[in-house]
């Protein structure tokens, strides 16, 4: 995990990586770091203009970068330098109304009640991830009918909601809608949002501070427990063996659980028996990758609470692009405002295309040269990326690959899958996930992946 400051240059390194040189130049490199704690990073940036842009165009691509290197939900608070003196005595009392200003600023359309307590937001909710920001889809009309019926009369009908679907398809922000919604109609309910990654640091603290009994009257306390992406409790076992403690405590109390996976209880390796036959007994409600449509009212949705205007082949062309990730898909929209207003070109299809490219290059890729490139990068041979081999070096390239694949070609997971010998779709989602992880973290992974990437364009180049 980062120390507090870390924290902003490693989002400004992915940042650059992931930015046109002029946007970073202009907007992310000036912003300064100023404070990072309780799952709120602050920034200042040099002048009024730039902070309204940062916070119109960047805050929620900064909030999820941040997320994923800290491991879990970070709010990002962006200041004027000059308005925010940094003396220690001024700070305290800043920040609070900055805390509180920022949220109005941002989130007025969906606070209801514009007098709402701030307590309600609990650190960790998002101010985002409501039901009325949530486009229901064919692909998740289940879970989230199932997520208002929790929400609605929780403890009841499906106790624990078992979400489960890939990455980036909506499981955080269905969830954490639950307990927005749970707070509206009862602002005294206790919820509880908990990535399985805090619970299991919670519980080692507690184990090596002897505070189990804390630990436990925290989470035991809970009238709704959302606990977020639960498949990362495989393989620990005293994890498991406490948190089905907590379960059994909660559930026999009546209390509502949540949980969220990327994949059904029975598929989550080196999880007990009995923890997969707790984890189904409720509801297990799955969401699938959004159709075209679905993405479509995606975006015209993030559009109309940016208050912009996309024109809709524009929306369309986008929407087309990134198919299997709805984080991405924001990610390109906000790219595509960016870059239109900072180099003052229309937003049209054919101004931001390039700018949209998946794999950041604007050529087109073929999956054999793919194999090819990544074979030589990684020091391996394609006919090993095929076969079964597991030998490190060997499974790094492999899903190198698949990333690259799904960024770079056309093609599906499946067709994905053959071209490395026949793997399973799951097994290439699951490594297009852990390349999306590791790129933050890992800077030569990053750089291998860039030198591809490079090799790739050079190649195409030659070719046109
Ligand atoms: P997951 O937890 O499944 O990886 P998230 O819940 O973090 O995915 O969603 C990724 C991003 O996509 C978030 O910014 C979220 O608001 C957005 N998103 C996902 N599904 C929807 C949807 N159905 N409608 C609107 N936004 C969505
Ligand atoms: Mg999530």
């Amino acid at each position: 995990m980062p120390t507090r400051n870390e924290l902003w240059t490693k989002v400004q390194q992915v940042l650059q990586k992931n930015l046109s040189k002029p946007s970073y130049e202009t907007w992310i490199r000036p912003a300064e770091f100023f404070d990072f704690k309780d799952g709120c990073l602050t920034l200042l940036a040099p002048n009024s203009f730039s902070s309204d842009w940062l916070r119109k165009n960047y805050s929620q691509t900064i909030e999820d970068i941040a997320s994923e290197i800290f491991g879990h939900e970070v709010k990002v608070y962006i200041k004027v330098k000059d308005e925010f003196p940094l003396n220690k005595s001024n700070k305290k009392k800043t920040f609070s109304n900055l805390e509180n200003s920022s949220i109005v600023a941002r989130e007025n359309s969906d606070v209801k009640s514009k007098q709402a307590p701030i307590k309600k937001f609990l650190p960790g909710l998002n101010l985002r991830y409501v039901f009325n920001r949530f486009v229901v889809g064919p692909n998740s009309r289940m879970a989230h009918a199932a997520a208002m019926a929790v929400a609605e009369s929780p403890g009841r009908e499906f106790n624990p909601l078992f979400i489960c679907g890939g990455v980036g398809l909506g499981k955080t922000h269905l969830m954490q809608s639950i307990g927005h919604y749970r707070l509206e109609i009862d602002p005294e309910a206790k919820v509880a949002y908990v990535s399985t990654e805090t619970f299991t640091n919670d519980l080692i603290v507690a184990i090596r501070k002897d505070g189990m009994q804390a630990f436990r009257n925290r989470y035991r306390e809970a009238d709704l427990i959302l606990v977020d992406d639960i498949q990362f409790i495989e393989g620990k076992e005293y994890t498991q063996e406490e948190f089905f403690h907590t379960f059994n405590a909660l559930h026999e109390a009546g209390r509502q659980i949540v949980l969220t996976s990327d994949r059904p209880p029975s598929q989550i390796p080196r999880l007990q028996e009995r923890l997969i036959s707790r984890f189904s007994m409720g509801l297990i409600a799955d969401i699938q990758a959004p159709d075209l449509e679905t993405r479509m009212a995606i975006l015209q949705k993030k559009a109309e609470h940016e208050r912009m205007r996309l024109p809709r082949d524009l929306i369309q062309f986008i929407a087309g692009r990134f198919t299997s990730n709805i984080r991405e898909l924001e990610g390109a929209f906000t790219r595509a405002v960016a870059f239109a207003s900072i180099t003052g070109l229309p937003m049209t299809v054919e101004s931001v295309a390039p700018m949209l490219d998946p794999t950041g290059q604007g050529v087109e890729v073929k999956p054999k040269q793919v194999l090819e490139k990544v074979a030589e990068v990684f020091g391996v041979t394609e006919e090993e990326m095929r076969s079964p081999s597991r030998r490190r070096p060997v499974s790094q390239a492999r899903q190198v690959g698949m990333y690259l694949m799904r960024h770079g070609t056309d093609l599906s997971l499946p067709r994905i899958g053959e071209s490395f010998g026949g793997k399973d779709h799951t097994t290439v989602m699951y490594a297009i996930e852990q390349v999306e992880k590791k790129l933050s973290s890992e800077p030569q992974l990053a750089s291998q992946v860039q030198k591809v990437k490079d090799l790739l364009q050079i190649d195409s180049r030659k070719r046109r």
